[in-house]
């Protein structure tokens, strides 16, 4: 059988041993892949239902965002569907906005992080409203622990300081709160706001949402948010969930879908696009169709965020435990071609996909069995590292070889250049590691590294080979 470890080896043999004929294969594979990459990847790939879709992979016209502004309201649920009504004066009734859903659900006690408990009820008892909003709400409903725990509340920043003196406002743009309690825990304490109106300079050119500082009501927060399974807020008193977004029957349904329209939420923020993608693959969801096709039509604008924000939303695909499936969907959605197209070029050809696939099931495997996220280094190694050999293979330099695969990755999603140069060097090495010549690189802090990511490659082998 032929697997990607035998490839290397073939590969990483000097040139003089190669025959002729196996000299021309791998030249016109790497030139095969050098010109798909030029021609933008117009491939068509497999959709989740079986059927082959072809990706579109064009500008958004002028027409088109206008009228997505003019759909920018998301739509609030109608009417109560598998709610509970109110009853009695509820906080939020105070602000005179739009009823929300009450479920009423009892998250269990002691799975309710004590220090954002401590929050909520001490904001409530100063006479504000203050809710668990966002992931911790969300993943409780599902059965998963959170990462961390959110509050929202009514008051301004100045208001919470004065409740909490062991605390502290930050953030220029927007300014939040942060709660200190013992063992250095900080619960993220943030006021609610709303999506700004437009402003007159915007309206011509795009959705962006350049600032996102005004202060709103609860309903207003819920509805600024991004997926309706991220909207719910929990009040801890009145055991009850509050939904302005229909995000319950979501919770329910298990599917990701924006509050509003996904055309307009997606150009609005275009890594919202792969924050969907991170829930799906992690919480295990579907994407609500709409969402999907407009991620897959509006995925060019991932080129239009902010760069550091793409590096760091990669890594989190990476981190929760659900790479191999993240990245199933991002291929799958044409999202690699944009980002990466490096490591799409390379995972397209069936042989090597797989591998890569692999190693991603066993950085999962390995993520779960540590029960935290692996070094960052090593994360972007394991994603880079078959293309990046391939890219080292017969070079006499390989240091430079690989430095020269990082820039474009660097330049395209502002790669910290201290992991590029780390995963530049663990691949340069990795040839003489395993001929066990590496002994010097045995001092290098990057040499555990280079032990665990040769582990998960062996690991990935005798998966392949099962
Ligand atoms: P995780 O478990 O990965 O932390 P999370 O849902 O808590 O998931 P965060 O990035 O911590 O995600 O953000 C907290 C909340 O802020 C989200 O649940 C969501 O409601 C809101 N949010 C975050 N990013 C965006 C965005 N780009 N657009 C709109 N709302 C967002
Ligand atoms: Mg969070």
């Amino acid at each position: 059988m032929h697997t990607p470890e035998s490839e290397t080896e073939t590969e990483a043999r000097p040139p003089e041993s190669e025959t002729p004929a196996q000299a021309e294969a791998r030249r016109a594979r790497l030139r095969a892949r050098r010109e798909a990459r030029k021609a933008g990847l117009e491939s068509e790939r497999p959709a989740s239902n079986g059927e082959v879709r072809r990706a579109p992979a064009r500008e958004v016209t002028r027409e088109e965002r206008r009228a997505a502004r003019a759909r920018r309201e998301p739509i609030l649920p109608s009417a109560p569907e598998n709610g509970v009504k109110p009853s009695g004066p509820w906080p939020w009734e105070k602000s005179g906005g739009p009823a929300p859903l009450v479920h009423a659900v009892r998250l269990d006690p002691a799975r309710v992080d004590e220090a954002a408990r401590r929050v909520v009820m001490k904001l409530t008892r100063a006479g504000h409203e203050a809710y668990l909003v966002g992931g911790c709400v969300r993943d409780l409903l599902v059965g998963k622990s959170p990462k961390d725990f959110d509050v929202a509340t009514s008051a301004l920043p100045e208001e919470v300081r004065s409740v909490f003196r062991n605390s502290r406002i930050i953030g220029r743009r927007f300014r939040l709160v942060h709660v200190f309690f013992g063992g250095g825990q900080i619960i993220e304490t943030a006021t609610f706001r709303r999506t700004p109106q437009p402003t007159e300079s915007d309206e011509e050119d795009s959705l962006l949402i350049r600032s996102d500082n005004v202060f709103g009501e609860a309903h207003e927060d819920a509805l600024r948010r991004d997926f309706t399974i991220n909207a719910l807020f929990y009040d801890i008193e009145r055991e009850s969930v509050l939904d302005w977004t229909n995000g319950m029957r979501d919770i329910e349904s298990r599917t990701v879908r924006t509050i509003g329209d996904p055309m307009v939420r997606l150009q609005e923020d275009p890594v919202r696009i792969l924050r969907a993608v991170k829930f799906a693959a992690r919480l295990d969801f579907g994407l609500d169709p709409a969402l999907y096709d407009a991620a897959v039509h509006c995925r060019g604008a991932l080129a239009m965020a902010a760069r550091p924000r793409l590096s760091e939303e990669i890594l989190r695909l990476m981190r929760g435990g659900a790479s191999h499936r993240s990245f199933w969907l991002a291929l799958e959605m044409g999202l690699l071609d944009v980002l990466l197209p490096e490591l799409a070029a390379f995972v397209v050809d069936a042989k090597h996909g797989a591998f890569v696939f692999h190693l991603l099931s066993e950085v999962d495997e390995r993520t779960k069995e540590t029960g935290a996220p692996l070094d960052d280094v090593l994360l972007w190694a394991a994603l880079l590292f078959e293309p990046l050999l391939e890219a080292c293979a017969h070079e006499t330099d390989r240091m430079r070889a690989a430095l020269e695969f990082m820039e474009p990755v660097v330049e395209r999603i502002a790669l910290p250049r201290r992991i590029a140069d780390g995963v530049a060097r663990l691949a340069a090495t990795f040839p003489r590691h395993q001929a066990g010549k590496a002994s010097r690189f045995k001092k290098s802090p990057l040499y555990p590294l280079l032990v665990e990511l040769t582990e998960l490659r062996k690991r990935a082998l005798a998966r392949a080979r099962a």
